[in-house]
Protein backbone atom coordinates (compact mmCIF):
# COMPACT_ATOMS: atom_id res chain seq x y z
CA UNK A 1 0.00 0.00 0.00
CA UNK A 2 1.14 3.61 -0.76
CA UNK A 3 0.71 5.60 1.98
CA UNK A 4 -0.13 9.49 0.95
CA UNK A 5 1.51 12.56 3.24
CA UNK A 6 -0.93 15.27 2.80
CA UNK A 7 0.02 18.97 3.58
CA UNK A 8 -3.15 20.49 5.44
CA UNK A 9 -5.70 22.23 3.40
CA UNK A 10 -9.07 22.02 3.00
CA UNK A 11 -8.97 20.10 0.23
CA UNK A 12 -7.17 17.33 1.45
CA UNK A 13 -9.13 17.32 4.60
CA UNK A 14 -11.74 16.17 2.46
CA UNK A 15 -10.04 13.76 0.71
CA UNK A 16 -8.81 12.32 4.38
CA UNK A 17 -12.58 12.30 5.56
CA UNK A 18 -13.46 10.41 2.01
CA UNK A 19 -10.38 7.69 2.79
CA UNK A 20 -12.47 7.70 6.36
CA UNK A 21 -16.10 6.74 5.27
CA UNK A 22 -14.79 4.50 2.78
CA UNK A 23 -13.20 2.67 5.69
CA UNK A 24 -9.94 3.36 5.49
CA UNK A 25 -7.59 4.70 8.11
CA UNK A 26 -5.52 7.85 7.92
CA UNK A 27 -3.04 9.12 10.32
CA UNK A 28 -4.55 12.39 12.29
CA UNK A 29 -2.87 15.34 13.94
CA UNK A 30 -4.16 15.83 17.38
CA UNK A 31 -3.36 18.00 20.47
CA UNK A 32 -1.73 15.22 22.14
CA UNK A 33 -0.20 12.49 19.96
CA UNK A 34 -0.82 12.01 16.38
CA UNK A 35 -3.45 9.51 16.03
CA UNK A 36 -4.17 6.64 13.53
CA UNK A 37 -7.92 6.91 13.10
CA UNK A 38 -10.68 4.76 11.43
CA UNK A 39 -14.44 5.16 11.22
CA UNK A 40 -15.74 4.12 14.85
CA UNK A 41 -18.93 2.73 13.63
CA UNK A 42 -17.76 0.32 11.13
CA UNK A 43 -16.00 -2.72 12.81
CA UNK A 44 -14.00 -3.77 10.11
CA UNK A 45 -12.14 -0.47 9.57
CA UNK A 46 -11.13 -0.83 13.22
CA UNK A 47 -10.29 -4.26 13.21
CA UNK A 48 -7.73 -2.60 10.52
CA UNK A 49 -5.55 -0.52 12.76
CA UNK A 50 -4.91 -2.98 15.10
CA UNK A 51 -3.28 -5.46 12.27
CA UNK A 52 -1.39 -1.68 11.02
CA UNK A 53 0.03 -0.84 14.23
CA UNK A 54 0.50 -4.57 15.81
CA UNK A 55 -1.47 -4.23 18.71
CA UNK A 56 -2.99 -6.80 20.68
CA UNK A 57 -6.61 -7.03 20.31
CA UNK A 58 -7.73 -6.94 24.04
CA UNK A 59 -6.46 -2.81 24.14
CA UNK A 60 -9.72 -0.57 23.57
CA UNK A 61 -9.59 2.47 21.60
CA UNK A 62 -10.48 5.91 22.52
CA UNK A 63 -13.38 7.50 19.95
CA UNK A 64 -13.18 11.06 18.43
CA UNK A 65 -15.82 13.10 18.44
CA UNK A 66 -16.39 16.69 17.18
CA UNK A 67 -19.52 18.16 19.18
CA UNK A 68 -20.30 17.01 22.78
CA UNK A 69 -23.88 16.14 21.15
CA UNK A 70 -21.96 13.67 18.59
CA UNK A 71 -22.08 11.22 21.68
CA UNK A 72 -26.29 11.38 21.85
CA UNK A 73 -26.45 11.73 17.98
CA UNK A 74 -24.40 8.48 17.16
CA UNK A 75 -25.36 6.46 20.44
CA UNK A 76 -21.77 6.04 21.62
CA UNK A 77 -23.05 5.59 25.35
CA UNK A 78 -26.03 4.15 27.41
CA UNK A 79 -26.14 7.18 29.49
CA UNK A 80 -24.33 10.58 29.98
CA UNK A 81 -23.51 11.21 33.79
CA UNK A 82 -23.35 14.29 35.38
CA UNK A 83 -20.15 14.63 36.06
CA UNK A 84 -19.01 13.51 32.40
CA UNK A 85 -21.16 16.57 31.39
CA UNK A 86 -19.23 18.60 34.21
CA UNK A 87 -15.84 17.23 32.65
CA UNK A 88 -16.86 18.27 29.23
CA UNK A 89 -17.80 22.12 30.09
CA UNK A 90 -14.10 22.52 31.52
CA UNK A 91 -11.83 20.39 29.73
CA UNK A 92 -13.20 19.82 26.04
CA UNK A 93 -12.22 20.50 23.60
CA UNK A 94 -9.30 19.48 25.24
CA UNK A 95 -6.74 16.32 26.44
CA UNK A 96 -9.43 14.52 28.49
CA UNK A 97 -10.77 11.11 27.91
CA UNK A 98 -13.76 10.20 29.73
CA UNK A 99 -14.84 6.61 30.39
CA UNK A 100 -18.86 5.67 30.20
CA UNK A 101 -20.64 2.83 30.06
CA UNK A 102 -20.59 1.75 26.08
CA UNK A 103 -23.89 2.11 23.37
CA UNK A 104 -25.38 0.20 21.35
CA UNK A 105 -23.41 1.98 18.07
CA UNK A 106 -19.95 0.94 19.54
CA UNK A 107 -18.81 -2.12 17.89
CA UNK A 108 -16.41 -4.32 20.23
CA UNK A 109 -13.48 -4.05 17.79
CA UNK A 110 -13.39 -0.72 19.53
CA UNK A 111 -14.12 -1.49 22.94
CA UNK A 112 -11.80 -4.17 22.66
CA UNK A 113 -15.20 -6.60 23.90
CA UNK A 114 -15.43 -4.17 27.21
CA UNK A 115 -19.04 -2.48 28.40
CA UNK A 116 -17.43 0.98 28.65
CA UNK A 117 -16.16 3.35 25.74
CA UNK A 118 -13.46 5.61 26.11
CA UNK A 119 -14.81 9.17 24.35
CA UNK A 120 -12.49 12.71 23.47
CA UNK A 121 -13.11 16.08 22.36
CA UNK A 122 -10.06 17.14 20.47
CA UNK A 123 -9.39 20.86 20.19
CA UNK A 124 -7.21 20.50 17.28
CA UNK A 125 -8.28 22.33 14.35
CA UNK A 126 -7.13 19.91 11.87
CA UNK A 127 -8.63 16.60 14.37
CA UNK A 128 -11.94 18.43 14.36
CA UNK A 129 -12.13 19.77 10.88
CA UNK A 130 -11.20 15.64 9.87
CA UNK A 131 -14.00 14.25 12.51
CA UNK A 132 -16.93 17.06 11.04
CA UNK A 133 -15.77 16.05 7.54
CA UNK A 134 -16.29 12.38 7.88
CA UNK A 135 -19.34 12.92 8.95
CA UNK A 136 -18.79 9.70 11.61
CA UNK A 137 -17.09 9.84 14.92
CA UNK A 138 -13.07 8.56 14.71
CA UNK A 139 -11.43 5.18 16.83
CA UNK A 140 -7.93 6.67 16.76
CA UNK A 141 -5.18 4.87 19.23
CA UNK A 142 -1.93 6.72 18.86
CA UNK A 143 -0.05 6.45 15.18
CA UNK A 144 2.78 4.08 16.35
CA UNK A 145 3.92 0.81 16.11
CA UNK A 146 2.38 -1.23 19.02
CA UNK A 147 5.19 -0.74 21.90
CA UNK A 148 6.89 2.04 20.70
CA UNK A 149 7.57 5.42 21.40
CA UNK A 150 3.94 7.74 20.35
CA UNK A 151 4.11 10.17 17.26
CA UNK A 152 4.49 13.59 17.74
CA UNK A 153 5.08 14.62 14.28
CA UNK A 154 3.68 13.35 10.92
CA UNK A 155 6.90 12.27 9.86
CA UNK A 156 7.15 9.77 13.46
CA UNK A 157 3.78 8.74 12.03
CA UNK A 158 5.82 7.90 9.19
CA UNK A 159 8.79 5.92 10.25
CA UNK A 160 6.46 3.91 11.89
CA UNK A 161 3.20 3.05 9.24
CA UNK A 162 4.60 4.05 5.88
CA UNK A 163 2.90 0.98 3.45
CA UNK A 164 0.46 0.14 6.40
CA UNK A 165 -2.15 3.16 6.17
CA UNK A 166 -3.88 5.24 3.69
CA UNK A 167 -2.19 8.33 4.43
CA UNK A 168 -1.48 11.06 6.78
CA UNK A 169 -2.43 14.73 7.38
CA UNK A 170 0.44 16.86 8.49
CA UNK A 171 -0.82 19.07 11.05
CA UNK A 172 2.61 20.07 12.18
CA UNK A 173 3.86 19.48 15.90
CA UNK A 174 1.41 18.75 18.66
CA UNK A 175 1.69 20.91 21.13
CA UNK A 176 1.27 18.47 24.68
CA UNK A 177 3.08 15.84 23.07
CA UNK A 178 1.34 12.71 25.43
CA UNK A 179 -1.75 11.14 25.33
CA UNK A 180 -4.50 12.63 26.63
CA UNK A 181 -5.67 11.98 30.17
CA UNK A 182 -8.18 8.89 30.37
CA UNK A 183 -10.68 9.03 33.67
CA UNK A 184 -13.30 6.73 34.04
CA UNK A 185 -16.86 7.46 35.03
CA UNK A 186 -17.98 3.70 35.07
CA UNK A 187 -17.49 2.97 38.62
CA UNK A 188 -18.82 4.34 41.63
CA UNK A 189 -15.87 6.83 41.94
CA UNK A 190 -14.25 8.37 39.39
CA UNK A 191 -10.56 7.50 38.75
CA UNK A 192 -7.81 8.61 36.85
CA UNK A 193 -6.59 5.62 34.11
CA UNK A 194 -3.93 6.86 32.86
CA UNK A 195 -2.87 10.73 33.53
CA UNK A 196 -2.14 13.61 30.60
CA UNK A 197 -2.39 17.29 30.02
CA UNK A 198 -5.39 17.70 32.10
CA UNK A 199 -4.05 16.86 35.69
CA UNK A 200 -5.81 15.28 38.51
CA UNK A 201 -5.35 18.18 40.72
CA UNK A 202 -7.62 20.30 37.85
CA UNK A 203 -9.95 17.14 37.94
CA UNK A 204 -10.42 17.67 41.80
CA UNK A 205 -11.59 21.48 40.70
CA UNK A 206 -14.57 20.19 39.24
CA UNK A 207 -15.75 16.54 40.68
CA UNK A 208 -15.41 16.33 44.64
CA UNK A 209 -13.65 12.83 44.34
CA UNK A 210 -10.96 11.91 42.02
CA UNK A 211 -9.26 8.68 42.54
CA UNK A 212 -5.44 7.60 40.67
CA UNK A 213 -5.56 4.25 39.76
CA UNK A 214 -2.77 2.53 41.42
CA UNK A 215 -1.42 1.32 37.95
CA UNK A 216 -0.70 4.43 37.14
CA UNK A 217 2.51 5.17 39.10
CA UNK A 218 3.10 1.62 39.74
CA UNK A 219 3.87 -2.15 38.24
CA UNK A 220 0.69 -3.98 37.96
CA UNK A 221 0.41 -6.26 40.91
CA UNK A 222 0.60 -9.83 39.85
CA UNK A 223 -2.64 -11.62 39.04
CA UNK A 224 -4.56 -8.39 38.70
CA UNK A 225 -6.02 -7.48 36.09
CA UNK A 226 -5.89 -4.14 34.42
CA UNK A 227 -8.49 -1.59 34.55
CA UNK A 228 -7.22 0.52 31.42
CA UNK A 229 -5.75 -2.63 29.22
CA UNK A 230 -3.36 -0.06 27.48
CA UNK A 231 -1.21 0.24 31.05
CA UNK A 232 -0.34 -3.11 31.58
CA UNK A 233 2.09 -3.08 28.68
CA UNK A 234 5.81 -2.20 28.38
CA UNK A 235 4.90 0.59 26.64
CA UNK A 236 6.36 4.00 25.09
CA UNK A 237 10.04 2.61 24.84
CA UNK A 238 12.86 3.28 22.23
CA UNK A 239 15.08 0.05 21.19
CA UNK A 240 17.65 1.67 24.23
CA UNK A 241 17.05 0.46 27.59
CA UNK A 242 15.75 2.86 29.56
CA UNK A 243 16.88 2.74 33.31
CA UNK A 244 15.17 5.58 35.77
CA UNK A 245 17.05 6.68 38.75
CA UNK A 246 15.45 7.48 41.86
CA UNK A 247 18.13 9.95 43.28
CA UNK A 248 18.69 13.70 44.04
CA UNK A 249 19.88 16.36 40.89
CA UNK A 250 23.69 15.86 42.37
CA UNK A 251 23.56 12.08 42.40
CA UNK A 252 22.11 11.96 38.70
CA UNK A 253 25.18 13.58 37.47
CA UNK A 254 27.81 11.58 39.13
CA UNK A 255 25.58 7.83 38.49
CA UNK A 256 26.06 8.82 34.95
CA UNK A 257 29.45 10.15 34.58
CA UNK A 258 30.35 6.99 36.44
CA UNK A 259 28.74 4.49 34.20
CA UNK A 260 29.51 7.21 31.29
CA UNK A 261 30.99 5.85 28.04
CA UNK A 262 30.32 4.39 24.67
CA UNK A 263 26.75 2.84 24.14
CA UNK A 264 25.09 5.54 27.44
CA UNK A 265 23.02 7.99 26.87
CA UNK A 266 21.67 10.66 29.62
CA UNK A 267 17.50 11.76 29.04
CA UNK A 268 18.50 14.76 31.45
CA UNK A 269 17.30 18.45 31.86
CA UNK A 270 18.96 21.40 31.05
CA UNK A 271 20.72 22.02 34.32
CA UNK A 272 22.86 18.85 33.97
CA UNK A 273 24.07 19.36 30.56
CA UNK A 274 27.14 21.65 31.67
CA UNK A 275 27.71 18.72 34.48
CA UNK A 276 27.35 15.47 32.37
CA UNK A 277 30.46 14.02 31.18
CA UNK A 278 31.49 11.42 28.39
CA UNK A 279 27.73 10.30 27.53
CA UNK A 280 25.37 11.39 24.19
CA UNK A 281 22.75 13.97 26.14
CA UNK A 282 19.35 14.66 25.29
CA UNK A 283 17.42 17.51 27.52
CA UNK A 284 13.97 16.87 28.06
CA UNK A 285 13.75 21.24 28.97
CA UNK A 286 14.06 22.42 32.35
CA UNK A 287 13.56 20.74 35.76
CA UNK A 288 10.42 21.18 37.27
CA UNK A 289 9.03 22.33 33.92
CA UNK A 290 6.77 19.83 33.37
CA UNK A 291 4.36 20.78 30.03
CA UNK A 292 8.29 21.30 28.64
CA UNK A 293 9.11 17.97 29.47
CA UNK A 294 5.93 16.28 28.73
CA UNK A 295 6.21 18.00 25.07
CA UNK A 296 9.56 16.53 23.94
CA UNK A 297 9.33 13.03 25.53
CA UNK A 298 8.34 11.12 23.00
CA UNK A 299 10.50 12.95 19.87
CA UNK A 300 13.81 12.81 22.74
CA UNK A 301 12.78 9.07 22.70
CA UNK A 302 13.13 8.82 19.36
CA UNK A 303 16.12 11.05 18.67
CA UNK A 304 17.79 8.69 20.81
CA UNK A 305 16.86 5.60 19.23
CA UNK A 306 18.01 7.73 15.63
CA UNK A 307 21.82 7.94 17.53
CA UNK A 308 21.81 4.12 16.67
CA UNK A 309 24.40 3.02 19.25
CA UNK A 310 22.80 3.95 22.65
CA UNK A 311 22.78 0.67 24.47
CA UNK A 312 21.62 2.76 27.82
CA UNK A 313 19.73 5.52 28.42
CA UNK A 314 19.41 7.14 31.96
CA UNK A 315 17.24 9.61 33.27
CA UNK A 316 15.28 9.88 36.52
CA UNK A 317 11.89 10.15 37.63
CA UNK A 318 10.65 13.14 37.67
CA UNK A 319 7.68 14.54 40.86
CA UNK A 320 3.92 13.57 40.81
CA UNK A 321 2.58 16.59 41.13
CA UNK A 322 1.07 18.46 37.86
CA UNK A 323 1.82 16.63 34.55
CA UNK A 324 4.48 15.41 36.28
CA UNK A 325 2.50 12.52 37.10
CA UNK A 326 2.07 12.34 33.67
CA UNK A 327 6.15 12.30 32.16
CA UNK A 328 6.39 9.94 35.10
CA UNK A 329 3.99 7.33 34.01
CA UNK A 330 5.37 7.32 30.33
CA UNK A 331 8.69 7.26 31.55
CA UNK A 332 8.59 4.81 34.22
CA UNK A 333 6.28 1.87 31.67
CA UNK A 334 9.48 3.14 28.71
CA UNK A 335 11.95 1.72 31.48
CA UNK A 336 9.44 -1.08 31.78
CA UNK A 337 9.19 -0.16 35.96
CA UNK A 338 13.06 -1.02 36.32
CA UNK A 339 14.40 2.38 38.69
CA UNK A 340 17.59 1.90 40.92
CA UNK A 341 17.30 3.75 43.94
CA UNK A 342 20.43 5.52 45.07
CA UNK A 343 19.05 6.88 48.34
P1 LIG B 1 -4.00 5.13 22.87
O1 LIG B 1 -5.17 5.62 22.11
O2 LIG B 1 -3.05 4.31 22.11
O3 LIG B 1 -3.37 6.27 23.58
O4 LIG B 1 -4.62 4.18 23.98
C1 LIG B 1 -5.86 4.41 24.57
C2 LIG B 1 -5.77 4.13 26.05
O5 LIG B 1 -7.09 4.24 26.61
C3 LIG B 1 -5.27 2.73 26.34
O6 LIG B 1 -4.47 2.76 27.51
C4 LIG B 1 -6.56 1.96 26.57
O7 LIG B 1 -6.35 0.81 27.36
C5 LIG B 1 -7.43 3.00 27.25
N1 LIG B 1 -8.87 2.74 27.03
C6 LIG B 1 -9.58 2.91 25.89
N2 LIG B 1 -10.85 2.52 26.07
C7 LIG B 1 -10.96 2.09 27.34
C8 LIG B 1 -12.03 1.54 28.13
N3 LIG B 1 -13.24 1.36 27.61
N4 LIG B 1 -11.75 1.19 29.40
C9 LIG B 1 -10.52 1.37 29.92
N5 LIG B 1 -9.48 1.87 29.23
C10 LIG B 1 -9.68 2.24 27.96
MG1 LIG C 1 -0.77 4.37 22.28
Amino acid sequence: MKTELLKSTPENIKKAAKILKNGGLVGIPTETVYGLAANALDGKAVAKIFEAKGRPADNPLIVHIADFGDIEKFNLVSEVPEAAKALAKHFWPGPLTIIMKKGEAVPGEVSAGLGTVAIRFPCHPDARRIIEAASVPLAAPSANLSGSPSPTTAQHVMNDLDGRIDAVLDGGECSVGLESTVITLADTVPRVLRPGGVTVEQLREVLDTVEVDEAVLNRLAEGKTAASPGMKYKHYAPRANVVLLKCTDSEYIDYVNDHGGVGVAALCCDEDLPRLKNVKTVSLGKRGDYEAQAHSLFESLRRIDGYGDVITVYSRLPGTDGVGMAVYNRLIRAAGFEVIDLG
